[in-house]
């Protein structure tokens, strides 16, 4: 067996981590190599373990090595790993494909599968423009999206994303949208009466802005959306990739306010985590746009290698079948309960956080702007990781996205070890500042 440093050595060699500037990469504090998990704890080489804060980047649902999720993807191993859904079908995907319907807000019918939220929301897009081409309305290349959106990596699903840190750099590369800010329906109403018939569709996440910093709608706001849409015309794209799954406390997000999107994306914990596997869900009006004889060229034409592939498929039917099995939504809500307490008793009124924000299992916890120090987001996950838990910021914003099967013993250790974390990592730069103030005004 490899030691340790061995592998943090060829990692440093040969690796190139997303979004990590690799530069000083591993300097502060040596690679943390995860070697397996149980529930909602990883274990290092070392057999450390530590408390999956943020599921995994936001996709673990019912735990890791669960023996549902897990036997159902042994059982496919047995069937086939893989065969294309180009011209064929397999039975996960089917399966899979009734189940989701069965979950989804009323009125999603079909489900186009992919491998990853990206490109979930890459064929939204494409399927939105497409139809309006094939209404005879080719001029709506459009898309209105929000401030502080985002959506994915790929070129489109950045054209749609607003994080200047992440996006401004490939603008030169995208196409155009129309921005507007979340909460605003009066900016949303007179950007579509000026705009509706070269918009193909508004995109949202619905409730909660996950890679923006946590940032919640305000309610009501979705609804207003939708209603808009359908007044002045134009689809409605919901990207439930974060929120979807549990993590708002209802199976996806746009339930809270009873809204069907026209088209939803989902993935991440779609297979409770596991596998990559992503889908497109949209209503038979949007479908039946698509139908024509083959030579009038109305097909849409995509489709990835690894689309609806049968592992990941099983994983996904797991998941779902495991929603039911172990009530998983309905032992969330007094979990919701206990992480609202937890967060106001422990670290709402810390001298370093500005503002908590939670919706159910989806928290962001904004660190004081000033005197925040450039690296005080990654000294409280090292802070976390010392004591036992993995977190990962969003720059200032601290963000704790557990596993909706997280135990309410580990919910508690994990609020504990973050409201630490923040303290000690604070303490000092507002001590200093103040002690700086003090001198100034000496
Ligand atoms: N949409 C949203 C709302 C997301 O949060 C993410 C990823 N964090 C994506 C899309 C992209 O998903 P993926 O990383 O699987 O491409």
């Amino acid at each position: 067996m490899r030691s340790a440093a061995d592998l943090v050595a060829a990692d440093l060699r040969h690796l190139w981590h997303p979004f990590t500037q690799q530069q000083g990469w591993g300097e502060d504090e040596p690679a943390l190599v995860i070697e397996r998990a149980e529930g909602t704890n990883l274990y290092d080489t070392d057999g450390r373990a530590y408390i999956d804060g943020v599921s995994s980047l936001w996709c673990n649902v019912h735990g890791h090595r669960h023996p549902a999720i897990d036997g159902a993807i042994r059982a496919q191993l047995d069937q086939v790993a893989h065969s294309t859904m180009l011209g064929l079908s397999h039975r996960p995907a089917i399966e899979l494909a009734e189940k989701l319907i069965a979950v989804a807000p009323p009125g999603l019918t079909r489900v186009f599968y992919s491998d990853s939220g990206s490109t979930a929301v890459e064929i939204a897009l494409k399927m939105a423009y497409q139809w309006w081409a094939q209404r005879g309305e080719p001029q709506r290349t459009g898309f209105v999206c929000l401030h502080n959106a985002y959506h994915g990596d790929t070129l489109g699903a950045v054209s749609v994303g607003g994080i200047d840190l992440f996006h401004s750099l490939y603008r030169p590369l995208l196409f155009d949208t129309w921005p507007t800010p979340v909460g605003d329906d009066e900016h949303l109403d007179r950007l579509l009466q000026a705009r509706h018939r070269e918009v193909a569709a508004v995109i949202v996440e619905p409730l909660v802005q996950g890679a923006g910093g946590m940032l919640m709608a305000p309610p009501g706001y979705l609804r207003r959306v939708r209603e808009l849409c359908d007044r002045h015309g134009v689809l409605l794209i919901c990207d439930e990739v974060a929120t979807g799954f549990g993590r708002t406390g209802r199976m996806f997000a746009c339930e809270h306010e009873d809204v069907t999107p026209d088209l939803m994306c989902v993935g991440k914990g779609l297979t409770g985590g596991y596998l990559p596997l992503a889908a497109t869900l949209t209503t038979e009006r949007v479908y039946e746009g698509f139908l024509g004889n083959s030579d009038e060229l109305r097909t849409f034409f995509h489709g990835h290698t690894f689309t609806g592939n049968p592992l990941g498929c099983a994983a996904a039917i797991a998941t779902l079948e495991t929603f039911e099995r172990e009530r998983t939504l309905e032992m969330m809500a007094p979990k919701i309960e206990l992480l609202t307490r937890l967060l106001d008793q422990r670290i709402a009124f810390l001298p370093g956080v500005a503002e908590v924000r939670q919706r159910g299992f989806m928290v962001g916890i904004e660190l004081v702007a000033e005197p925040a120090p450039e690296r005080l987001g990654p000294q409280v996950m090292l802070g976390a990781r010392r004591r036992g838990a993995v977190i990962r910021p969003l720059g200032d914003v601290i963000v704790l996205m557990p596993a909706p099967a997280m135990s309410e013993a580990d919910l508690r250790r994990l609020v504990a070890i973050t409201a630490s974390s923040i303290a000690e990592a604070t303490s000092g730069r507002l001590h200093s500042a103040a002690q700086a103030a003090a001198s100034a005004a000496a």
